[in-house]
């Protein structure tokens, strides 16, 4: 059980395990806690659960029940290979084969709980995708539901609008608990044999971002897929706190980019708003032309899907993007689907039906521009004319040989564009990121560590809260790490914390 004391002063608990942050990592660890028969508190700063946990389609998992249904023989060992040439082994090996090991057992233990997956999607060609990737049914709010409502079962108690502010920390350095505010601002002590912070990085502040990640501070600043402190919580503050312990921080600099998105807000419509949204982002990542500010290609648009890589092209081109298409292309997007997928909301062979009502918006927002001629849509888009003539004309030639030697888009991607009549159109598309990737400094047991690398007692981190996983990029060969990392270092830093524990004593000893 765990107590409270009266206090004129405070609200004070005492606990084993006190969780700050109430999102994947940590709705996870509250659950492990709860069926380990371990006393924790759940304390969320926002009026509702589940953080930027609302939103994945899926997680990576290797070696699940599901995929052995279906055949899939992916090993850990394959998966680890590639993640580690991936980064060029600049990151923490151990804790990322940790969470590789732990992946499948988190995915069979979910569907244990009532998640469902739907099947397993990839972004790109079959031949080179893991197949890891579980799509929930339901997507990110039907697990927030469901992990919610088993932690609810199980009555561990749940304090929303509930801010951790301070780690309580004794002389010789342990984290022995926390302080937070409680939804009517009263003050709140917990005291616990550890801390968990599990507050999901800090997308969501722009000192942060801006002290941090070089990245933002350049023209055409990223834009935060879900953001506003109004409905994002994801300050930085866990960061903050185990910097208040002295935690040794890695990877800060490290954004996950999705790119690109429309000039449009909040860009999350275009996630999971309406569906004229999801197929005018859709449409913005088709391999029919993209073109930077000058009017010049800088990207293989048959890897349009690939939102990493599309990130960092437009990083290095200014941050900004124009997909531009003819009238024949938008009515193959109407009434045939699209030619790559927009992750697994928009995917080939669903036909885009509410696009010409996304042109609309987009004329009417300026984000979509429409012309007759290609000298006007290029006006319209402040390219120079015979610029955008001059690429047009070049990627004809290249639909007419099949080869394009500038990029290598894919053959089946070289369509020819009709130079003679209009109308045409030009779709903006900006940067935009979903996560940070750095944070603290973990060992394989989620123990924070500090500046010289000794382990700081008491305190675990999970989640985006985790700094040094990935390297300059987030990895997106690995589909679905981000959530997956997040949910096995839940379930793992409270199994760590049980062992850390001194065995019980016999009466008398
Ligand atoms: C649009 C979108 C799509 C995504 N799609 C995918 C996907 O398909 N696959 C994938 O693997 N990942 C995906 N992700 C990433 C995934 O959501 C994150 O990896 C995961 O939610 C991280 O879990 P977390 O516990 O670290 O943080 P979160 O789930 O964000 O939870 C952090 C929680 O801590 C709370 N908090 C913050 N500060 C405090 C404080 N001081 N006190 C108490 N609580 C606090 C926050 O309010 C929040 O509720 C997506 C993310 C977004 C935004």
């Amino acid at each position: 059980m765990n107590t409270q004391t009266p206090s004129t002063e405070y609200r004070e608990f005492e606990t084993d395990i006190v969780i700050a942050g109430g999102g994947l990592s940590g709705l996870s660890a509250a659950l492990t806690a709860a069926e380990s028969g371990v006393k924790a508190i759940l304390l969320e700063k926002m009026s509702f659960l589940g953080g930027a946990g609302l939103f994945p389609e899926g997680s990576l998992g290797i070696g699940t029940r599901y995929q052995k249904e279906k055949g899939i023989t992916t090993t850990t060992d394959q998966v680890f290979a590639r993640v580690m040439e991936f980064h060029h082994w600049r990151c923490n090996a151990s804790v990322i084969r940790t969470l590789l090991n732990e992946s499948g057992q988190t995915i069979d233990w979910l569907t244990d709980h009532g998640v469902r997956i739907e099947g397993i999607r990839t972004m790109f060609p079959p031949e080179k995708s893991l197949q890891v990737w579980h799509i929930f049914e339901g997507r990110g709010a039907r697990l927030v539901k469901i992990l919610s409502g088993h932690i609810k079962d199980m009555g561990v108690p749940v304090l929303t609008g509930t801010p951790v502010t301070e780690l309580l920390i004794d002389d010789r350095g342990m984290v022995t608990g926390i302080g937070a505010v409680d939804a009517e601002g009263q003050a709140v002590k917990i005291s616990a044999r550890a801390v968990i912070i599990a507050t999901g990085g800090f997308a969501s502040n722009k000192e942060m971002l801006k002290k941090y990640v070089p990245d933002v501070s350049m023209p055409g600043m990223a834009k935060l897929m879900y953001r506003g402190p109004a409905v994002d919580g994801r300050t930085g503050d866990g960061i903050n706190l185990a910097l208040s312990a002295h935690a040794a921080l890695a990877g800060m600099g490290t954004l996950a980019g999705n790119s690109p998105y429309l000039d449009d807000e909040p860009a999350i419509r275009q996630f999971s708003g309406p569906d004229y949204m999801k197929q005018m982002r859709c449409a913005l990542s088709q391999p029919f032309l993209w073109v930077n500010k000058q009017g010049d290609r800088f990207y293989n648009e048959s890897f349009g899907s690939v939102f990493s890589d599309v990130y960092n092209a437009m990083t290095s081109n200014g941050g900004l993007m124009w997909s531009i298409f003819d009238d024949a292309m938008r009515k193959s997007m109407v009434e045939e689907g699209p030619l790559t997928p927009f992750n697994a909301i928009v995917v080939p062979g669903q036909k885009m039906t509410a696009l010409d009502k996304g042109i609309s918006k987009g004329i009417e927002s300026g984000f979509a521009f429409k012309a007759d001629t290609i000298e006007e849509l290029a006006d319209k888009i402040q390219v120079k004319p015979e610029k955008l003539r001059e690429t047009i004309e070049k990627i004809n030639t290249c639909a007419d040989k099949g080869y394009d030697p500038e990029f290598s888009r894919k053959p089946e991607h070289l369509v020819r564009f009709n130079t003679g009549t209009g109308p045409y159109y030009a779709l903006k598309g900006l940067r935009a990121f979903f996560l940070t990737l750095g944070g603290v400094q973990v060992n394989p047991q989620m123990q924070a560590l500090g500046d010289t690398g000794e382990v700081i007692p008491g305190l675990y981190v999970t989640g985006q809260d985790m700094g040094g996983l990935y390297d300059s990029t987030y990895d997106l060969l690995a589909e679905g790490s981000a959530s997956s990392f997040a949910l096995s270092s839940g379930r793992i830093a409270v199994r760590s914390i049980i062992e850390s524990f001194p065995a019980p004593t016999i009466d008398g000893d």
